[in-house]
């Protein structure tokens, strides 16, 4: 399998090693990884957003030949974080580097007037009416994000419901945002983006984003491009809870997977 979402040392929120990550890669016999460090296009200048990518690179760059030994296909990538806020931003650095995989996804939502982050927020102080806008508005920043952005992955497309459901324990109508949830795997079938299942809340929730319903509805809307990706920002989370997830996957009917090189997707069965 390849890990297709992995954060190294030059995330903010990351201290992993580059050489451990790839040990603990081959140690569990993946066939290849993508590092994904996060580009948060959420302020305006482009030199602060892009430095990390840069040193992403110079990490990626020195990492090839150790992955090389174990045969571990390493991959180039980065997790473009809300791309909606400065789409030239991210096109710009999108052609300075040679990226196998662009994965987008929303960690922020806009909310009375600023950014909120949504790994900070206390979805407790809400009422029932403002959390619902709050869901939608992740949502429609998300289509947003799919709609104007060059990406190849759409990342943990029900991350919200990571902090809603899993971190504070909230049981909301999950099924009256459907119609979002749809509307956003229409438009990434329709434009070739690859849906991610992000295996990250497994040890914590007990589910990946997304979980069976929405790879079902994926797979009846004609959906066929899905990466799995452990999102793991300390090394030994790298392919974590990839078993469990693999028998998920073909339980809603999937025999293939696919990694991404040179920004183009090649499958591989599972
Ligand atoms: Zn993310
Ligand atoms: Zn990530």
């Amino acid at each position: 399998m390849f890990d297709m979402h992995l954060h190294t040392n030059a995330s903010h929120d990351s201290k992993a090693v580059p050489g451990e990550i790839i040990r603990m890669a081959s140690g569990i016999g993946l066939s290849g990884i993508a590092f994904t460090d996060h580009f948060d296009n959420y302020k305006s200048t482009e030199e602060n957003n892009a430095l990390p990518i840069l040193n992403s690179y110079r990490n990626f760059l020195d990492s090839r030949e150790e992955a090389a030994r174990p045969k571990l296909r390493l991959l180039f990538g980065m997790e473009a974080g809300g791309g909606i806020r400065n789409p030239d931003n991210l096109k710009r650095l999108a052609g300075r580097l040679p990226f196998d995989v662009i994965i987008g996804s929303v960690h922020e939502i806009y909310y009375r007037g600023e950014n909120v982050s949504l790994y900070d927020f206390d979805f407790r102080t809400l009422p029932p009416e403002t959390l619902a806008l709050f869901v939608e508005t992740y949502y429609r920043d998300l289509y947003a994000t799919m709609n104007t952005c060059d990406v190849d992955v759409c990342a943990h497309i029900d991350l919200i419901d990571r902090y809603i459901v899993g971190k504070h324990g909230i049981d909301y109508d999950r099924g009256a945002f459907r119609e979002c949830v749809e509307a956003i795997l229409e438009l990434i079938i329709a434009k070739n983006i690859a849906l991610e299942v992000n295996t990250s809340s497994c040890a914590a929730y007990g589910f990946t984003m997304p979980g069976p319903g929405i790879l079902r509805a994926y797979k009846a809307m004609g959906g066929e491009l899905l990466t799995v990706g452990s999102d793991a920002h300390v090394p030994g989370n790298t392919g974590g809870s990839f078993g469990e997830c693999l028998e998920m996957i073909k339980s809603c009917g999937f025999r293939r997977l696919f990694y991404y090189s040179a920004r183009k997707p090649f499958a591989y069965g599972i």
